[in-house]
C-alpha cells in the first residue's frame, strides 16, 4: 500500500479533494499519495464505484466492457498501456513489441463481412475501395491543421464536398454507385461513434487533426479494464475513497471556518447532495463534461469566469452505446470479428429527416463478435448520436425486437432466431455523466479544452490553485481517451505538488 494520502500526512498538511473517482481522479490521487510530504486526501465520488466511464460487468459467463473498450495506441508513450503492463493485466500478444510498433493510424481494420438492408453481401474489395476513399480524406483534413480559415467549418461538410466531387467521375453503373455511397454512409456513422457526435457536420475541421493516434495495436483487457482502476483503487491508503457522495456546489475563493478545524480557515468548501461538508485547500474537479454543460450554473459559487463557462459549452460532447446481443448459435462465420451493417437507402450526400422512432436503428454501424467461450456468443453493436440517446428510452425488450427485425432483414433470413438476451449502455441518462466522451466542435478549438484546464483564481484574486480541472475533455491532444484521462490527473497532481515545492523552498532559510 502506498504512503501518504489517508494517514501519515504531518498536521498542518493541505487537504485536498478530488472530485470524482474515475481514471483522471483515481490518477491524481495516486500521483498525490506518492509526494514527499503527502496532503490529506479524499476522492469524493457520487456513485458506488470506482472507474466511471471505465465500467466492466459482468455478462454472458465473462466480463463486458459497457465503457472503455479499447487501449487506443498501447505503446511506450501510452500511460494506460505502461500501468495496465505494470499490474500485470496484459497478455503476451498485446506486449509484444510487434504489437507496440503496429500503425493503424487510428483506423482498426478486423476481418469482416458486410451486410445490406436487402439481405445481400457486399463484396470485401468493394467495402476496401471505400474504406481507402474515406480513411485518405479522413487523414486529409489534417492539412487544415492551424490554417487560419477553412474551405468549410466542419469535418462532414469537407469529406461531403471531396466525396461528391468524386462521384462525378464513377463510371459505375447506377445501382452500385447507391451502395458505394450507401458504404459510405457507414463510415460516416462510424466516425460519430469514434468522435461521440451526432454527425460529422459538428465536428470542427480546423483542430480535427490536433488529436493524436499513438503506435500500437488497439488492444483489451482479457480481465476486464475495471482492473485497471481497481488496481489503482488498492494502491490507495484505506480512507482515501468515499463513495456514494455526490457534490452539489464547490465554494470557493471564501474564508470558511468548520467546527471540526478549530482556528483554521479554508479557501475551499465542498457541499454534498446529503448536506456533507468537506473544506479544502485545494479542490481537483474530474467530473464528465456533460456534468458540467448540465450543473455548472449550480456547482460553482461564486459561479466560473465567463471564458471557462463559454468553454464549457463550446465544447462538444455527445453519445456512444454499445447493445450486446447474446445468441444460442453464431450466424456469422468463425473468423469474421465484425458484421457490418449497410442501408441501402443511405447516402452521406442525403439528409434523411425521418422521425427517430422507425429509423433509430440504421444509425447502428454494425457488431463487433466479441471473444468469449466456444459457447458463448456475443455481439456488441455501436450506435451514436440522437438514435442512440433515443435508444436510451426504449425497453430491453423494444431493443431486442428492433435488432432481430434488423440482423434478419441484412441476413437474408426471416427465421433467424431471436438473440436470447440484451445488455446495454444508457451514457447520456446516467445522471453523472450524461453522455460519452467529448469532441472539438464547430466553434471551438483545442485552446477551448486548454481554458477548461486553467486552474481558479486565474486573476490572482486569491490563495492559488483552488478549484483545478482533470478529466478526458482537459486534454488537448488525447480528449476522449482513457490515457487522456489518466494524463489530466497526473498533470493537476503535477500541478499542486510544483507549488508546494515552490512554498518549501520559499521557506527554507537563506544561508
Ligand atoms: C461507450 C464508451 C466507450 C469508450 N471507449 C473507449 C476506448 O475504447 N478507449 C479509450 O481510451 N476510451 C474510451 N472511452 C472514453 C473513456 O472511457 C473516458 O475518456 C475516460 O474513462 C474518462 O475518465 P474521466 O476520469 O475523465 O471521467 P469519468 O470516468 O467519467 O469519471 C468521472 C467521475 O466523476 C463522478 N462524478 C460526476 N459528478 C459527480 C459529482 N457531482 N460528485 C461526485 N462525483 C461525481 C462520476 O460518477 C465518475 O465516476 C469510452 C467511453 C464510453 C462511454
Amino acid at each position: 500500500m502506498a504512503s501518504g494520502g489517508g494517514g501519515r500526512q504531518t498536521p498542518g498538511s493541505p487537504r485536498v479533494l478530488v472530485v470524482g473517482g474515475g481514471i483522471a481522479g483515481l490518477g491524481a490521487a495516486q500521483r498525490l499519495c506518492h509526494y514527499s510530504a503527502p496532503p490529506h486526501l479524499r476522492v469524493v465520488e457520487a456513485t458506488a464505484r470506482a472507474g466511471g466511464r471505465i465500467r466492466s460487468e459482468r455478462g454472458f459467463g465473462g466480463v463486458v466492457e459497457v465503457g472503455a473498450h479499447w487501449i487506443h495506441g498501447p505503446s511506450q508513450g501510452n500511460p494506460v498501456f505502461q500501468l495496465a503492463a505494470a499490474f500485470g493485466l496484459l497478455g503476451e500478444k498485446e506486449l509484444s513489441e510487434e504489437n507496440q510498433l503496429v500503425d493503424t493510424g487510428g483506423h482498426l481494420d478486423l476481418p469482416s463481412m458486410c451486410c445490406t438492408s436487402s439481405g445481400t453481401r457486399v463484396s470485401p474489395e468493394l467495402v476496401a475501395e471505400m474504406a481507402s476513399l474515406f480513411y485518405g480524406l479522413i487523414d486529409q483534413t489534417r492539412e487544415f491543421l492551424h490554417v487560419a480559415k477553412t474551405p468549410v467549418p466542419s469535418v462532414g461538410e469537407y469529406l461531403k464536398k471531396e466525396i461528391g466531387q468524386q462521384v462525378a467521375h464513377w463510371t459505375e453503373d447506377k445501382e452500385t454507385k447507391k451502395l458505394k455511397l450507401a458504404i459510405l454512409n457507414n463510415f460516416f456513422n462510424m466516425e460519430c461513434c469514434i468522435s461521440g457526435t451526432h454527425s460529422m457536420d459538428l465536428v470542427a475541421l480546423a483542430p480535427f487533426g490536433e488529436y493524436t493516434v499513438l503506435p500500437g495495436l488497439d488492444c483489451t483487457f482479457s480481465g476486464g479494464y475495471q482492473g485497471l482502476t481497481n488496481n489503482i483503487m488498492a494502491s490507495l491508503p484505506k480512507d482515501v475513497m468515499v463513495f456514494n457522495k455526490p457534490v452539489k456546489t464547490i465554494h470557493w475563493n471564501g474564508s470558511f471556518q468548520e467546527a471540526a478545524f478549530p482556528g483554521e480557515t479554508f479557501p475551499v468548501l465542498v457541499e454534498c447532495d446529503d448536506g456533507g461538508r468537506f473544506p479544502a485547500h485545494h479542490v481537483i474537479i474530474t467530473v464528465p463534461l456533460g456534468f458540467l454543460k448540465e450543473h455548472q450554473d449550480t456547482f460553482f459559487e461564486p459561479p466560473l469566469p465567463a471564458e471557462k463557462v463559454e468553454a464549457i459549452r463550446k465544447i462538444g460532447f455527445g453519445t456512444n452505446n454499445k447493445v450486446f446481443l447474446e445468441f444460442e448459435e453464431p450466424f456469422w462465420e468463425p473468423d469474421c470479428q465484425f458484421i457490418r451493417v449497410v442501408w441501402e437507402d443511405t447516402s452521406p450526400l442525403q439528409d434523411t429527416t425521418s422521425g427517430l422512432q422507425d429509423t433509430w436503428f440504421k444509425k447502428l454501424i454494425g457488431f463487433l463478435v466479441l471473444p468469449f467461450s466456444k459457447s458463448v456468443h456475443v455481439l456488441c453493436g455501436f450506435i451514436a448520436g440522437l438514435e442512440s440517446e433515443f435508444m436510451e428510452t426504449l425497453s430491453d425488450e423494444e431493443v431486442l425486437q428492433s435488432l432481430t427485425q434488423v440482423l434478419r432483414r441484412v441476413t437474408g433470413n426471416p427465421q433467424l432466431p431471436a438473440p436470447k438476451s440484451v445488455l446495454r449502455s444508457c451514457w447520456h441518462s446516467t445522471p453523472y455523466t450524461r453522455g460519452s466522451y467529448s469532441y472539438v466542435a464547430v466553434g471551438s478549438t483545442g485552446d477551448d479544452m486548454d481554458l477548461l484546464a486553467q486552474p481558479l483564481p486565474a486573476d490572482g484574486t486569491g490563495p492559488q490553485l483552488q478549484v483545478l480541472f482533470a478529466g478526458e475533455a482537459t486534454h488537448r491532444t488525447f480528449y476522449s481517451t482513457t490515457h487522456g484521462a489518466l494524463l489530466s490527473g497526473w498533470r493537476e497532481a503535477d500541478r499542486l505538488m510544483g507549488l508546494w515545492d515552490l512554498k518549501m523552498q520559499q521557506s527554507w532559510p537563506r544561508l
